[in-house]
């Protein structure tokens, strides 16, 4: 596994809309090398979630970290379906744009339709933060990034976010937590938001090969967990 550079903003990657990864080359070597350094890049950067073109790929490829001790969501050539027309507004930061905090207003409940790493087709509902992040990662593969999405009047610094105490947003996440803040921890500790170890990693790879006992767990920040993930098998 290797720790890949994460494109800043200002890259042109980051803009361009990715391609969708063909189902029968979900399993290539280098697509399955891709999925392994994203999630050892998730973890060292200590992320909620990543999108291939941050790490310079311009393919329909995301990961989601999970709960301590769970397996991160890969997601290929995910679909967003809204459940519904509420809305939850929620601090988000990106490991594209460091040390900046905005508040953006998503979608409370999506389906999320993808391949998972073994090429089977996948489909979650999710609520909540799982929600936000799946939204703000899909955004990375149009070439949109959260800050045209938020509340400019709320863009922050994170450090004068911390010094003023005017919230309690996340640390150096690709996500930031939704306003009941749920990422563990954030308020007096709001560097700490790692949910996912290189356990997670090692059970990532010692699950590939038999995906369909593995029961994603797609969730940082459980107390505002409302949804329910769905394995569909074929
Ligand atoms: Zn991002």
């Amino acid at each position: 596994m290797a720790i890949l550079k994460v494109a800043l903003m200002g890259h042109p990657v980051l803009r361009e809309v990715a391609h969708p990864i063909p189902p029968d080359h979900v399993q290539d070597p280098e697509i399955q090398r891709l999925i392994h350094d994203m999630v050892a890049t998730l973890v060292e950067c200590d992320g909620a979630g990543l999108a291939a073109p941050q790490v310079h790929q311009g393919v329909r490829l995301v990961v989601v970290a999970g709960d301590e001790g769970t397996a991160p969501l890969v997601l290929v050539n995910p679909e967003l379906t809204w459940l519904t027309d509420d809305r939850v507004r929620s601090w988000e930061g990106c490991l594209s744009v460091p040390g900046v905090r905005g508040q953006v207003e998503r979608v409370a409940g999506v389906r999320v339709d993808a391949l998972n790493e073994a090429g089977e087709r996948v489909s979650y509902d999710l609520s909540g933060f799982p929600a936000v992040v799946v939204q703000h990662e899909c955004d990375h593969l149009d070439g949109v990034l959260y800050v045209e999405r938020c509340d400019l009047r709320t863009l922050s610094f994170m450090d004068e976010l911390r010094r003023f105490g005017l919230a309690s947003p996340p640390g150096d996440a690709d996500e930031g937590s939704a306003e009941e803040d749920a990422e563990s921890g954030s308020a007096s500790d709001p560097g700490n938001t790692g949910a996912m170890g290189r356990q997670a990693v090692e059970r990532l790879i010692s699950t590939r090969s038999r995906p369909a006992e593995r029961v994603p767990t797609p969730v940082r920040g459980t107390r505002l967990l409302r949804g329910r993930a769905v394995l569909q098998e074929n």
